[in-house]
């Protein structure tokens, strides 16, 4: 350490994060070597990128190359690359100070999968990309990690120096080439492995280099013996940009590999789509559908878009949003122009006529090949849309093009089948009698499943769908019919459930009961909860009275639910419903008569437990309360 070194203490979820990673038994731990190489890759991209506005900052040496350099009798291994650096401020920032923010999901993620003591084999390394904690899985290996940088265009480095155990120092370091170099004190060789992997030796960082970062763009370079006494230099990967090559060429392995270090993910892509446009714009475009959801698919502040955009394979920006839309924001992967110029901007972009048949054509391929892997592998695509269902949906309400398209390969759990199935298999198995596609919305299928106002729709063995995602009531709502069936919430306005017949028997009922609603709705006019209006109603069978809703407007959870989020809503309109088949509604038009106070305190109950059979809160659950006690008492 040198006399000027600064101690700092890292984060407190730094240090957690540390702890992990230096007592990790894990295999896989190779895994640090790409997450070096790419953060090596990460930072070339960034100073070619800057070079294009300030070519100074090439400092007259254009070389931009990854150098792997170890000395087996120190045992160190240093990872070299000729980016753009850091200065003082970045590398306390990135590298100790600030929560990077994968650090603390990514421990509660551990934490949750682990259960006390020690995570599954292996799942510690599948979990450091995903999260953006990539640079602290060095110390899987290494039992002290020093980093030397200097920023682009600046005089003065800095060293950085941890063991990983709660502190690192950081000094002013004179001399240093531009870019960053990190040198790890590898740990002795485990003892207790057959075969223990050693990073110093050229065949182990071949091997490790050839499987997690051939594609890497830039030469990775190591210093190899042919003979006694004569060395060479040789690049270890092929750097070929996988998506310039021919499609069919491309292999499955190869794609793996890809899509694992685009996304910093672990899992398989599910599917890939490579292509080339050509014609007046012509553009390379390499989409994969992930298996597994990122755990910040629903963060708001996330990127809306996941595609990096290519300027002839200069990297101009990681995550694009003219490429995509939000709702298919799981999409990994990039495009490659050479039809645009080479200074684009993000607000240049905006106005980038040519990026808006890029992005349609790009959304189509996607719905297309979602909906062929819908028809040709049923069981995978269940799972895809378990992990994405509810981002898609997002595409029936946003999108006035494809809506129809996106709802094709939606799926829904029904009354029926837990199972989620399409609207158009739902459609296909529907009772003659049902003329329309029910729906209701709610926290969970069991508490749809208790709903009163399913009861006349379910006797008559009609199919509702159940649902639970926030986005379903919009994106229905918004879809209003598919295949020629009227889209309708079961909940919601009025509805024709009944033949004729049906609806001659209930009407009889209810002309002898002309006057209760009015009688009910003044009674009820000075609740907290104010009633907007009181009926007869055709969709109840067991229970005397329902809530429902104004026919356009937002489900009270989901009001809630926004105004959570801060987003000004209306309350739903109220309406109370009656069964007039109901021997309690049929004693009620009994007590109307006879005693004022007794009806209008029945009507308080009954208003009451319809709100509670909604799974609805009572404005005033004291007064509720006081009124059941009496009546039980007589
Ligand atoms: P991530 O790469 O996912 O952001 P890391 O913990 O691996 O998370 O790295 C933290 C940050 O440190 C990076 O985002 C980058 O800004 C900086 N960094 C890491 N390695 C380098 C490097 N070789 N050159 C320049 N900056 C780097």
């Amino acid at each position: 350490m040198g006399e000027h070194a600064e101690t700092h203490e890292f984060q407190a979820e730094t240090r957690e994060l540390l702890r992990l990673m230096i007592h990790s038994l894990y295999k896989n731990r190779e895994i640090f070597l790409r997450e070096l190489i790419s953060n090596a890759s990460d930072a070339l991209d960034k100073l070619r990128f800057a070079a294009l506005t300030k070519p100074q900052w090439m400092e007259g040496d254009e070389r931009l190359v990854i150098r792997l350099e170890r000395d087996a009798s120190a045992r160190t291994l240093t990872v070299i690359d000729t980016g753009i650096g850091m200065d003082r401020d970045e590398v306390v920032a990135n590298l100790g100070t600030i929560a990077r923010s994968g650090t603390r999901s990514f421990l509660e993620h551990v934490h949750s999968t682990k259960s006390g003591e020690t995570a599954p084999e292996g799942a510690l390394p599948e979990l450091i990309g995903q999260f953006g904690v990539g640079f602290y899985s060095a110390f899987m290996v290494a039992d002290e990690v020093v980093v030397e940088t200097r920023k682009a265009g600046e005089v003065a480095g800095v060293r950085w120096r941890s063991k990983g155990d709660g502190t690192f120092t950081i000094e002013a370091a004179g001399g240093l080439a531009r870019g960053t170099r990190i040198t790890l004190h590898l740990k002795p060789l485990p003892e207790d492995e057959d075969d223990p992997q050693d990073f110093t030796q050229e065949w182990t960082l071949r091997s490790v280099v050839k499987r997690h970062s051939d594609f890497i763009a830039y030469p990775i370079e190591l210093e190899v013996e042919r003979k006694e006494g004569e060395r060479e230099v040789v690049t270890l990967n092929s750097m070929k940009p996988l998506w310039t090559r021919p499609p069919a060429e491309v292999k499955a392995e190869e794609h793996t590999e890809f899509y694992r270090h685009l996304s910093h993910a672990m899992d398989e892509p599910l599917e890939s789509i490579h292509f080339r446009a050509e014609g007046t714009f012509e553009y390379t475009a390499l989409m994969y559908l992930p298996t597994k959801r990122a755990p910040t698919l629903f963060e708001p502040e996330k990127p809306r878009s996941r595609l990096a955009l290519y300027v002839k394979r200069v990297l101009i920006m990681s995550e694009c949003e003219e490429l995509l839309p939000p709702w298919l924001r799981f999409v990994r992967g990039l495009v490659d122009s050479a039809d645009l110029p080479l200074n684009v901007s993000r607000e240049t972009l905006q106005h980038a006529r040519q990026l808006k048949p890029i992005r349609n054509r790009l959304t189509k391929r996607v719905v297309e090949s979602l909906a062929k892997l819908l028809e040709n592998d049923r069981a995978k695509y269940v799972d895809f849309f378990a992990e994405f269902g509810a981002t898609l949906k997002e595409g029936i309400y946003a999108d006035d093009d494809l809506r129809q398209d996106v709802a094709k390969i939606c799926l829904f759990a029904t009354t029926k089948d837990k199972t989620p199935a399409s609207l158009h298999e739902i459609i296909e198995r529907l009772p003659v009698k049902q003329r329309e596609l029910y729906y209701v919305s709610g926290e969970t299928r069991a508490a749809l499943e208790r709903l009163p106002v399913l009861e006349a729709a379910t006797k008559k063995g009609f199919e509702v769908l159940l649902l639970v995602d926030a986005v379903d009531e919009f994106a229905l709502s918004r879809l209003e019919s598919f295949e020629g069936k009227p889209l309708r919430p079961l909940d919601k306005g009025t509805i024709e459930l009944e033949d004729d017949a049906e609806k001659k028997e209930r009407e009889e009922k209810e002309s002898e009961l002309k006057e209760l609603p009015d009688a009910v709705k003044s009674a009820l006019a000075a609740q907290p909860t104010p009633v907007s209006e009181v009926r007869f109603t055709n969709r109840l069978d067991a229970s005397p009275a329902a809530v429902v809703y104004g026919e356009h407007d937002l489900s009270p959870h989901l009001v809630r639910r926004m105004r959570e989020a801060h987003q000004d809503v209306p309350d739903a309109t109220v309406v109370l419903e009656l069964n007039p088949r109901h021997a309690l509604i049929q004693a009620l038009e009994q007590r109307r008569g006879a005693d004022a106070t007794g009806f209008a305190e029945a009507c308080e109950l009954l208003f009451g437990q319809a709100l509670l059979a909604r799974g609805e809160p009572l404005a005033d659950p004291s007064r509720f309360n006081e009124l059941l006690v009496k009546l039980m008492l007589k």
